[in-house]
């Protein structure tokens, strides 16, 4: 067997952003990333808490830099992906995962409401995946991972924008898989089920939601941050260059059930 023809799971000398970086399961994934030897870029709004993460991360040994950016807004961010390209000559890994959620009854819903969530989880997506691609073709590489949701797949009360975003980034990730193949890039989707994060923090404290969920769940709890570690880590590694279109269920065996 020669063992030099199987690929790696490290990342070393690779560049990876990652949107929504600088919380919860961005945050979790962009250590990841950084520890398995990525050079990774944080972006969000907020730049105190991009700053205070890209601070302990260095200090801790990684290569983090940051960048602020508000995924909805198209100027800033090609200005962002330029800036990348000029710091660090490539982009390699693109972790589009800065989202939101409103949750309201389907005739509680706003116009505003929908237009918030849409913007931010659809076209921040979208505007995101445009810019990092135009770059990973002129590469002829890349790895680009949507963080979609099981909501993108299932339904559940309360969840009408999120959803239709989440069902949204599931259709982007097929028809981006088809057309950047050609050029080298893969792309795939995340799904996790619920995961202990700021967004969530308040949802998740009404007891018998929480106990409702976890019966739910076949591994009988709900997900940490570090549980989409391993799973970003696979499908930005060379260990995952035949698999692309796939959306990837990270639920604790939810959508099994
Ligand atoms: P958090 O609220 O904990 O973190 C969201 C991150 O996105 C923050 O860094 C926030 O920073 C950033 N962000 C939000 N809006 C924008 C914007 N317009 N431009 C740039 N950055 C933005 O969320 P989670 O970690 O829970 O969620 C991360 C992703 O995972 C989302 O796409 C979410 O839908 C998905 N997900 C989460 C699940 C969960 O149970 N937690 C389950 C399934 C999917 P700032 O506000 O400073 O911009």
């Amino acid at each position: 067997m020669d063992l030099s023809r199987f690929p790696s799971f490290r990342l070393d000398g690779k560049v990876a952003l990652v949107t929504g970086g600088s919380k919860g399961i961005g945050l979790a994934m962009a250590c990841a990333l950084g520890i398995h030897g990525a050079n990774v870029v944080i972006a969000s709004r907020n730049a105190d808490d991009l700053q205070k993460v890209a601070e302990d991360m260095n200090n801790q040994g990684l290569k983090f830099s940051w960048i602020q950016a508000d995924v909805t807004d198209k100027e800033r961010v090609n200005d962002m992906i330029d800036q990348i390209v000029e710091q660090h000559g490539r982009l390699d890994i693109l972790v589009n995962n800065a989202g939101m959620n409103i949750r309201k009854p389907l005739i509680e819903v706003e116009e505003e409401d929908w237009d918030q969530v849409l913007n931010t989880n659809l076209k921040g997506i979208f505007l995101v995946g445009q810019a990092a691609a135009k770059q990973m073709m002129k590469q002829r590489s890349g790895k680009i991972i949507n963080i979609s949701s099981i909501l993108g797949g299932i339904g559940m009360p309360f969840q009408t924008s999120y959803a239709a975003s989440k069902g949204g980034i599931n259709q982007l990730t097929k028809v981006w898989a088809s057309e950047l193949s050609p050029y080298n890039i893969n792309v795939n989707a995340i799904a996790p089920a619920y995961i202990r994060t700021p967004m969530t923090g308040a949802w998740l404290q009404d007891e018998e939601r929480y106990k409702e969920i976890v019966r739910n769940t076949m591994m009988n709890r709900i997900g940490e941050p570090e549980d989409v570690a391993g799973p970003v880590v696979f499908l930005a590694s060379d260990a995952a260059n035949y698999i692309t279109g796939h959306i990837l269920y990270v639920d604790g065996g939810w959508t099994a059930k």
